[in-house]
């Protein structure tokens, strides 16, 4: 579903929101497009543990758990953090995946940078026996397949294309589907250089952008701008944003067209990939601080 903001916009421009939020309560936005057809693939296999790894508020985790029980699959999280081991139940969303059946791996950050490597792979076989491996973030050729869904025949009137970025799976999808004329523009949720070239693994097309002024000091940093930005967004539209990936996105192109960098009359469509999941976790670590929260409810 495309909401179109009733915000007035200059120049004519117009904004909607493809609320892939919406299309599952707990496999929300493009976990739910990238783990579709792993899915099918596991079953296919006769596979019975799905295995993944992720960071301690990790939508991803947060699927897989949800997914894997729905599915009838044994699911197996390994964690990034040695110390979140004895914080479950301070952690809305490990707490979330535990309840839907997932057992734990909790790993230092230095073994988790290890986790590609064959003899980590190994061992856990030797632990679980035979599994379905997703990567982390849910990256691959058939998360690819299931996000060039995202777009549908009634968007073709867009311009602007905009859509968060974490691995770059998702925006890879976006960019294989839209068309000629449409032009894709990826908001990386973290810093550095290294996505180009993740995402030209997925596709050939050159009709897309990074915009890479938003990342806001790195990937889960935020500050009381972005907070401030996201409780008002979603009073004014009536759309929560997640402050980790869809937040950032959508104050840097209320920014930009501030700055003028869309064309009169550009008709833009934001992909909302979800996230919300992550809010609690999100103000847990903001009323620590004693910083102002994310409003869950306006
Ligand atoms: C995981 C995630 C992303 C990033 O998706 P990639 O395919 O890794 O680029 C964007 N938005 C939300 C809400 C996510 O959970």
């Amino acid at each position: 579903m495309n909401q179109k903001l009733i915000l007035e916009f200059p120049n004519s421009i117009s904004v909607s929101v493809k609320r892939e939020d919406l299309i599952h309560p707990f496999v929300s936005g493009n976990k739910f497009r990238k783990l579709k057809y792993n899915l099918l693939q596991a079953k296919d296999e006769n596979q019975e543990i799905l295995l993944t790894f992720g960071g301690a508020f990790s939508n991803h985790i947060a699927a897989v758990a949800y997914a894997g029980k729905e599915n009838g699959f044994r699911t197996i999280g390994i964690v990034r953090g040695d110390e979140l081991r004895d914080k479950i139940a301070e952690n809305p969303t490990l707490l979330f995946a535990q309840n839907c059946g997932m057992e734990f791996v909790f790993v230092s950050r230095e073994e988790y940078r290890l986790k590609n490597e064959s003899s980590f792979l190994e061992n856990l076989e030797e632990q679980f026996g035979n599994f379905y491996l997703i990567p982390e973030g849910g990256t691959n050729e058939l998360a690819i397949k299931g996000c060039q869904e995202i777009l549908t025949e009634e968007d073709a009137d867009y311009d602007f294309i905009c859509c968060s970025i974490g691995t770059g799976g998702t925006i890879a999808g976006i960019i294989n589907s839209a068309l000629p004329h449409q032009k894709v523009l990826g908001f990386p949720a973290l810093k550095g250089d290294f996505l180009k070239d993740e995402i030209r693994i997925f596709t050939q097309n050159n009709n897309w952008d990074l915009i890479t002024d938003y990342h806001f000091g790195g990937y889960g940093k935020i500050n009381e701008h972005l907070i401030a930005f996201i409780n008002q967004f979603h009073l004014k539209n009536n759309i929560p944003l997640d402050p980790i990936y869809t937040g950032k996105m959508a104050f840097g192109i209320m920014d930009m067209i501030e700055k003028n960098y869309f064309p009169d009359q550009s008709k833009i469509l934001l992909i909302h990939t979800g996230g919300i999941q992550g809010i609690q976790g999100m103000n847990k670590k903001l009323k620590n601080k004693q910083l102002p929260t994310i409003d869950i409810h306006v």
